[in-house]
């Protein structure tokens, strides 16, 4: 089939890459020149593990090529996804500039019948505006599908050839007669491809990532008040997380959750609600606990080192807001970062990935280390922002020999409470015992 892919991010990007996997004919669209002649050149503008080996593979084979120009793609795809940003607009609605701008030139380019997929997070309703902005010039027959992407950053590829399930909202059987021969390949297993309206499939994807967001903040609660009455998370959330009605993912505790969905969407999700005039209150909550989360091992390290950091030296491991990307939207440690400059400290930082990102939005006004070790050296304390598998197993010797006070806060929870009693750290973690 011939597609196009409007917005070649994480999303897009790996949109177009998987369906060229399959077989299709790609044709990937950004406005962003310098991006597109990297992808042109054979380079993967992003990390997201496994993407580079297909990219190649179906750049070599001729199935996947890159443009600046709308009207290429437009001219190419009989399917056209649209994978373009819905940030977050002042007032927390998700912004639609970028959506309904393409809808528009779209209507103004095409002469024969397309389908418009759109894969970005919009609210509810999004698909009859995308119609209407498209109609308005548009001299063809055209349907409009609302297709969120479920995919994680980090597991993108993996999560988009095998996904759990695929959301089709679309009324028009052609449509989702294409939308099915598409996706057919990649439901082989037997995971559904579920068809339903635009606005329940837009209103899906809302509710799945704002329950992630909940079961998470509802974690970090319980791990604040684990340290409040002397429990310990660790133990709570397996004696949990056993109950099949739980289960045991997303239960982990940590410094909040970022990137560049769940923020935003529960932002969305909320707004949204006003709009209609429904007052989501767990959504306010989440959005508030979480808020307060990221920057929640502050005070323990104000209380250990004291409130002046100047001639303090802090080291930062992980940088990315989860592992596995180099992705810093919203991600806790810029939080963490400001606090403690603000403060006087200097900062050190290490990530595997996402160092340039941070370089780019922080300039020089933190220290950018070689190696995880590099970053210690002198360092009064280290902050664990990341929870890269890397970290988890350190050389502990290693650490003592480059730091010079043995402390570390540890916002991912990824050490042993007794195994850092005994190798002499001053330990701080969430929803578990100090170690002083
Ligand atoms: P992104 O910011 O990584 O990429 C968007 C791309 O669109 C950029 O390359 C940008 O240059 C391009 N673009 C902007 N305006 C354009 C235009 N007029 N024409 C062509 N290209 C244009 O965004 P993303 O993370 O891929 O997210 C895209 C959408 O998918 C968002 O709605 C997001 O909420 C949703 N989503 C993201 C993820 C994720 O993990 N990142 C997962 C599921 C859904």
């Amino acid at each position: 089939m011939k597609i196009a892919v409007i917005g070649t991010g994480y999303v897009g990007l790996v949109t177009g890459t998987c369906l060229a996997e399959t077989g299709n004919e790609v044709v990937c669209v950004d406005i962003d020149e310098s991006k597109v002649k990297r992808m042109q050149g054979g380079e993967v503008p992003i990390y997201e593990p496994h993407l580079d080996v297909i990219f190649e593979r179906n750049i070599n084979a001729g199935r996947l090529s890159f443009t600046t120009s709308l009207k290429e793609g437009l001219n190419h795809g009989d399917i056209i996804f649209l994978a373009l940003p819905t940030p977050e607009d002042e007032d927390g609605s998700a912004d639609l500039k970028y959506v309904l701008g393409v809808a528009e030139d779209i209507g103004k380019l095409i002469s024969e019948y397309k389908v418009i997929v759109d894969k970005s997070t919009v609210p509810v309703g999004t698909s009859d505006k995308v119609r209407e902005s498209i109609a308005k010039n548009a001299k063809c027959e055209f349907d409009v599908v609302s297709n969120p992407e479920f995919l994680r950053e980090g597991f993108a590829v993996d999560d988009f050839l095998k996904p759990e399930r695929i959301v089709v909202g679309a009324s028009s059987e052609r449509a989702i007669n294409l939308m099915q021969k598409l996706y057919k390949p990649f439901v082989r297993s037997g995971n559904p491809v579920i068809i339903m309206d635009e606005r329940s499939a837009e209103l899906t994807k809302y509710a799945a990532n704002s329950f992630l967001a909940t079961k998470i903040t509802f974690m970090n609660e319980i791990a604040n008040f684990c340290e409040k009455v002397g429990a310990d998370v660790d133990k709570v959330r397996i004696g949990m997380g056993t109950d099949s009605r739980i289960g045991k993912r997303f239960l982990f505790p940590g410094i909040g959750y970022g990137g560049s969905c769940f923020p935003k969407d529960v932002k969305a999700l909320h707004k949204s609600g006003k709009d209609a005039q429904y007052d989501f209150k767990i959504l306010e909550s989440v959005i508030q606990v979480n808020h307060s989360q990221k920057t929640i091992l502050v005070p323990k390290i104000f209380s250990h080192l004291g409130k002046d950091l100047r001639n303090k030296k802090v080291a930062i491991w992980g940088l990315a807001f989860k592992p596995e990307t180099d992705d810093i939207r919203e991600a806790p440690s810029l939080y963490i970062i400001e606090e403690l400059l603000k403060a006087g400290a200097s900062v050190a930082a290490f990530d595997p990935e996402a160092m340039d990102n941070v370089k780019s939005r922080l300039g020089d006004s933190i220290s950018f280390a070689k190696s995880m070790y590099e970053a210690l050296e002198g360092a009064n304390a280290l902050v664990i922002c990341t929870e890269w598998g890397v970290f988890r197993n350190p050389n502990f010797n290693k650490v003592k020999e480059h730091m010079d006070q043995k402390v570390i806060f540890d916002g991912r929870n990824l050490y042993d409470i007794t195994e850092m009693r005994s190798e002499g750290f001053s330990y701080y973690s969430i929803g578990r015992e100090d170690v002083i």
